[in-house]
């Protein structure tokens, strides 16, 4: 029975990498008819913030995740956050420090320093030296003792064994070995709040919630060993483990991290710019994953279907942000053009553009503004760019679009263009064509000569949306003055 998490700590809101760790889980369970788990992995009290979980939860069924055990539904495993599972975890701390496998131990962090310190003087790798290494039974109480008076608190630690090979073969890198001796010494199982540590809880937890494959980042490579190492302990199996690739991004060669400005790596910020769920679910779902055959853009449905971890790539996959955009361009061109309207009427709202309780004839006339733009949007907070011709006064003209006004036929056109549109019974589309078909029969310029000074002198672009929809939405007051401004 395949049973797959998702354990996010709740340290802000969604961030990319995350979201792929959760969306191959899920398309893994999905795939194969199995079950998909989310955790709250938060203790960590320190990096929590408040809303973290719901911000991720939201997030998730933003992009179209759902799970089947979870904090907000519950669960046969529950409970489903870390910080409400102490006993649990007490009760096999309580087990190893029976077993001998693990001990109570008393430095301060002062002390645990100048070990370290000492280390790198002498050229060695930091590591933990057992305290009460080459004491007597006596000295070692008398040891306890004194830091107790002190009211020091332990933290307990695992006994990492000597000259021993951890491995395990890897879903996504293949076979993987670890020598004990590279761990770093004891390690702490439970830290002086009473807390257990992530190493130690995550495996206590995929354990009693009978996780069968675990798909994480690269990042936790080193874990695992340390991970096995528990499961050994306690007797128990370990599940399989896949790490994926670390993503970078494409532009610097560099690692993903939060600090990189270049690039948007939190959900929320997608979301509130208007990208489309569906694209982004398709997008991060390519990074790192390749499905067979050479389509890019495939529904929820089809990527379940033919989710297969074996096609996860070993190298780093790149973020390329054209590749986002041309993703999202490929959804938002398919979608209903209510939809992308709705999202970017919000996004006109949120520039100030439009009033916050729009009147139905601007909301009909955003519509239709959407509509010229669609198919040129990667997402739709990009309407507030395309169309600011639409609400400020016209911007100067570039030197390149000065040059296109200063050709010969300019000038005869623009003029003959003035004078059918002031002639115009009804200023629509279809009119203001028959204006500019008009302007053609009397000037005798045609093709590109005909209609470039016209988009300039109007739109202030060379570029842009169909010219007759465009002058429309314009509406005849203000194509007339920016006609007038640019014949002055
Ligand atoms: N809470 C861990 C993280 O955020 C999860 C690691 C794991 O999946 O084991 O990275």
């Amino acid at each position: 029975k395949i049973r797959v998490r998702y354990a996010p700590s709740p340290t802000g809101h969604l961030h990319i990498g995350n979201a792929r760790t959760a969306l191959f889980n899920y398309l893994f369970a999905r795939h194969n008819k199995g079950t998909f788990v989310i955790r709250i992995e938060d203790t960590d009290q320190k990096r929590n913030v408040a809303g973290g979980e719901q911000s991720q939860l939201e997030n998730l069924k933003w992009l179209g995740i759902d799970w089947d055990e979870g904090p907000d539904i519950g669960g046969n495993y529950g409970p489903y956050r870390q910080s409400e599972r102490g006993e649990i975890y007490q009760k096999y701390i309580q087990q190893l420090l029976d077993q001998g496998a693990a001990y109570y131990s008393y430095e301060t962090s002062e002390e645990l320093e100048a070990q370290r310190e000492a280390q790198k003087a002498r050229g060695e790798m930091p590591h933990y030296e057992y305290e009460f290494a080459g004491l007597s039974e006596e000295e070692k109480q008398a040891k306890i003792a004194a830091a107790k008076a002190k009211g020091l608190k332990p933290v307990v630690r695992i006994k990492v064994p000597k000259d021993k090979i951890y491995q395990w073969d890897d879903l996504v890198k293949g076979p993987v070995q670890f020598d004990s001796d590279t761990i770093g010494g004891d390690w702490i199982i439970q830290k002086r709040d009473g807390m257990p540590t992530y190493n130690f809880a995550v495996v206590i937890d995929d354990h009693l919630m009978e996780i069968s494959h675990v798909l994480r980042g690269d990042d936790h490579v080193a874990n695992t060993p340390k991970q096995l190492m528990i499961y050994e302990y306690l007797g128990w199996q370990a599940p399989e483990f896949g790490h994926m690739s670390l993503i970078i991004n494409s532009e610097t060669g560099k690692k993903l991290s939060k600090r990189d400005e270049s690039v948007l790596q939190f959900i929320e910020q997608y979301r509130q710019r208007g990208y489309l769920p569906e694209a982004m679910f398709n997008f991060i779902t390519l990074l790192g994953w390749s499905p067979v055959g050479e389509s890019e853009i495939f529904t929820r449905k089809q990527f379940i279907k033919q989710f297969d971890p074996r096609r996860l790539s070993k190298s780093p996959a790149a973020f390329d942000q054209k590749k986002l955009e041309w993703v999202n361009n490929q959804y938002v061109k398919a979608a209903d053009l209510s939809r992308v309207a709705d999202l970017a009427l919000a996004n006109l709202i949120d520039a100030g553009l439009i009033e916050p309780q729009p009147s139905l004839s601007t909301i009909e006339w955003a519509r239709a503004l959407v509509s010229l733009f669609k198919d040129q949007m990667s997402y739709t907070n990009q309407i507030v760019e395309l169309s600011q011709i639409f609400f400020n006064d016209p911007k100067q003209l570039d030197a390149t679009e000065m040059a296109e006004l200063q050709k010969d036929e300019a000038l005869p056109t623009l003029l003959a263009f003035e004078k059918h549109l002031r002639q115009l019974q009804r200023f629509t589309a279809t009119q203001i064509m028959q204006a500019i078909q008009m302007t053609r029969q009397e000037t005798g310029v045609k093709g590109r000569k005909l209609y470039m000074p016209i988009r300039i002198a109007i739109t202030r672009s060379m570029h842009g949306p169909g010219i007759g929809e465009a002058i429309e939405l314009l509406g005849a007051t203000k194509a007339q003055q920016h006609l007038t401004e640019t014949l002055q």
